[in-house]
């Protein structure tokens, strides 16, 4: 259809570009699955991190700043979950989701998804931060799938206590490399011990740091150790070896969504194989009635 010849082209090109999906790019942690929840197709939602990437060292690649040069809005999880992110170009609004919805995070640990009530708290930042976006239309869309998902976090949140709750006391321990499970551990009681952390500079194992690990491990009671990745680091190996506790056979996805799933998959794997190994009894059936009521959102 040729344009009206009294219309400049420059505002026919911006009408155009106002209707238009807009894109939002959700960088990291478990965001791309938040966001793309919410916002259903009302938005083109762009995920920088790929699932299973590690974000405390991933490097912006080219066609990641092309996104970024197209986003309306940034959103990142926040509390340098990802330091690439820290210096990034776009024309687009930067939230730092956690830092709004979690700021009571006294060490600015930045894994406070593995708490269900701080991604209810993410989840209604995401949506005001959409919100700018749309009409009142899209607002109330909006509203609507934040409720439905504030309640398959709530029911969440009970699920994880009562799997938890299957586990012998004394095995109620997380053995990590590096803090990852604190908002989860302190929300349910039990404890994580993250052994590079505590004992060394950087990772590295003198003889003494890994004399002293293997103490806590054999003092903590648990029955397995949980590797950042499989195969383990050879760090990981001596560490077990030392300290006679097995590594686990599966591993835990502590830094974002686990490759293919969602959010709430990716919850509940983490929490059976937590349980499963330290002598519980995590129940796959309601695991899987959670899944599926997320997935319908
Ligand atoms: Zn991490």
């Amino acid at each position: 259809m040729p344009l009206p010849a009294s219309l400049p082209l420059a505002s026919v090109l911006l009408a155009a570009a106002n209707t238009a999906t807009p894109t939002v790019v959700a960088a990291d942690g478990i965001l791309c699955d938040l966001t793309r929840t919410l916002v259903g197709n009302q938005a083109k939602v762009i995920c920088l991190i790929k699932p299973g990437t590690d974000p405390h060292s991933m490097a912006l690649r080219p066609a990641d700043r092309q996104n970024l040069a197209k986003a309306k809005i940034v959103l990142l999880n926040g509390y340098n979950l990802t330091p690439a992110l820290n210096k990034i170009r776009t024309p687009g609004t930067v939230v730092k989701v956690g830092n709004i919805a979690v700021p009571n995070n006294p060490v600015k640990d930045p894994h406070i998804w593995h708490d269900p009530a701080n991604v209810i708290a993410m989840a209604n930042t995401v949506a005001s931060s959409l919100k700018s976006l749309f009409d009142a239309n899209g607002d109330s869309v909006i509203d609507q799938r934040r409720a439905k998902a504030d309640r398959v976090l709530v029911s969440l949140g009970g699920w994880i206590g009562q799997q938890i709750a299957t586990v012998p006391e004394k095995q109620r321990v997380v053995v990590t490399g590096h803090r990852t499970y604190d908002f989860l551990a302190k929300r349910y009681g039990f404890r994580e011990l993250p052994v590079l952390d505590d004992y060394t500079t950087g990772g590295t194992l003198r003889p003494s740091s890994l004399s002293a690990i293997s103490k806590s491990i054999k003092a903590s009671g648990s029955k397995a150790i949980f590797p950042e990745s499989l195969p383990p680091s050879k760090t990981m190996r001596r560490i077990s070896r030392s300290s006679g506790v097995p590594i686990a056979k599966q591993v835990l996805f502590g830094d974002g969504q686990a490759p293919g799933k969602s959010l709430v998959q990716t919850a509940t794997i983490n929490v059976c194989i937590f349980v499963n190994a330290q002598g519980g009894r995590c129940d796959q059936e309601t695991a899987s009635q959670l899944q599926q009521r997320w997935a319908a959102i």
